[in-house]
Order: C-alpha cells, then structure tokens, then sequence
C-alpha cells in the first residue's frame, strides 16, 4: 500500500471496522477517525434507518422480512461521507435520528433479507480509499478481514445520556428514563437476534469509553490503526 491504507497494485483498501451498542459514540469516533486517515465514513446504522422509515412510509410491518427486503432493494439509498443519507433525491438525514426511527431500524434490522441486501451494499462500498464503518455486525459479518476492528463500549446510563443529549439538541423531546429504558431494549434485541446479532469480535481492540472523552477514544482508535497498518500482520 502507498498512503496509509489505500489501494494499491491489486490490494483492496484497508477497511477499519467499529461496533459497539447503542450510543456507545460510534458515530463520532468514526468520523473524526475518518476525517484524520483520509478514509471515507460510513454510518451503516443510518442504512437501517431508513429502511425502517421508508417501510413505515409504504405501510409495510417492520417484522415483514419480504416486504421490507422490496422496499430497501427499490430505494435508492444512499449514505454519504459526512452521515447524511438520501432515498433518490430525499433527504433522511433528520427524520432518522429520531426515538421511534431507532426503534424501527432495530426491528427490520432483525430481518435476513433486510442483512443480506444492506451487507452487499456496504461492501461494494469498499475500493479504492479506506473506509471507517461503524455498527453491530462490520467485524463479525459484513468485513470479517477488515484490517482492524474496534468494538466500543460504555455504561448503559452513560449511552443514554449521550442519546439524550443528541436528540434535545435535536430539538426532540425525551427523558432520561425513556432513552435508558430505548438504549437497554435495543441492546436486547440486538444481542439476542439469530441473524449476525451483535458481538465482540475475537480479534477486535475493546475500548470502554465510559470514563473517556470523545477525543482521547479517536486518539487511541487512531494510534491502534496506524499501528496496525504499518505492520499488517498485527504485529506492533
Ligand atoms: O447505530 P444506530 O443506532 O443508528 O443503529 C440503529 C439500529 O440499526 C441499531 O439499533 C441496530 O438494531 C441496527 N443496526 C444493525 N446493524 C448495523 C447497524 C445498525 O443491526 N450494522
């Protein structure tokens, strides 16, 4: 590889993969990760997102795998570096990051057809650049030889009040007691799903940001794949 990741002579870019649960700062950390390698972002949490909205949209049940599986295949989806994401010429960016959005994405985001189809979308996204992306299943399922994994973590209470403090600058009304009571029904579901539930991967770095600031979690993802791709074969 020439620049730090990046394709070269018929190796794909390095793909850089983080998982975790719900408002484990994911998102944030991914970015700015990105934003520092010179790496394209993906929120693949958004794909579901919107999936969720758009099957809410064409009256279809969120538990209704076929159904969901033709509405996402016939959307024109489409997640761009910055987090935003559009349905043909739609803007979702905002009806997305609502309660009720996430609780939609974690249902048809149990769905095999629903996986299936997002799966191969996210990994036709990879080529030529490197790419940060963040959510339940990258390491495990969707990039099982990403060059690095990361898997996020924080305390329950300590994701819910980043969930709140999200959505009330969002300018969504919530309490403390609902986004808890959302952030530990997600990770329920998540976890305990048959199709690539949510879990650790063997060989991912495990951070718990409980007790650590936005910057010092990107410095340390940062550092860990840095490391890992001037030595390739882990071995730093
Ligand atoms: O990360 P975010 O909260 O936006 O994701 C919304 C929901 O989408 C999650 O609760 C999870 O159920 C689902 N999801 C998933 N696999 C991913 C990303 C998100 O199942 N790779």
């Amino acid at each position: 590889m020439n620049e730090l990741g990046q394709a070269d002579g018929g190796r794909r870019a390095a793909v850089v993969a983080i998982d975790g649960p719900s408002g484990s700062g994911k998102s944030s950390v991914a970015r700015a990760v990105a934003a520092r390698l010179g790496f394209v972002y993906l929120d693949t949490g958004a794909m579901y997102r919107a999936v969720g909205l758009l099957a809410r949209e064409a009256g279809v049940s969120p538990d209704d795998d076929e159904a969901v599986t033709e509405v996402a295949a016939a959307a024109d989806l489409r997640v761009t570096g910055d987090g935003r994401v559009y349905a043909g010429a739609r803007d979702l960016s905002a009806a997305i990051r609502t309660l009720a959005a996430g609780e939609l994405a974690s249902r048809v985001s149990a769905l095999p057809g629903v996986r299936r189809l997002l799966a191969e979308r996210q990994r036709a996204l990879a080529g030529e650049r490197g790419l940060v992306v963040e959510g339940r299943d990258i390491g495990t399922h969707v990039f099982p030889d990403a060059a690095v994994k990361i898997y996020l973590t924080a305390s329950p209470d300590v994701r819910a009040e980043r969930r709140l403090r999200q959505l009330l600058a969002a300018g969504h009304e919530a309490t403390f007691s609902d986004v808890l009571a959302d952030v530990c029904a997600r990770d329920r579901r998540d976890s305990g799903r048959a199709v690539a539930p949510l879990r650790c991967a063997d060989d991912a770095v495990v951070i718990d940001s409980t007790a650590l600031t936005l910057d010092e979690v990107v410095a340390m993802v940062e550092d860990v794949v840095r490391r890992r791709l001037r030595t390739p074969e882990g071995v730093s």
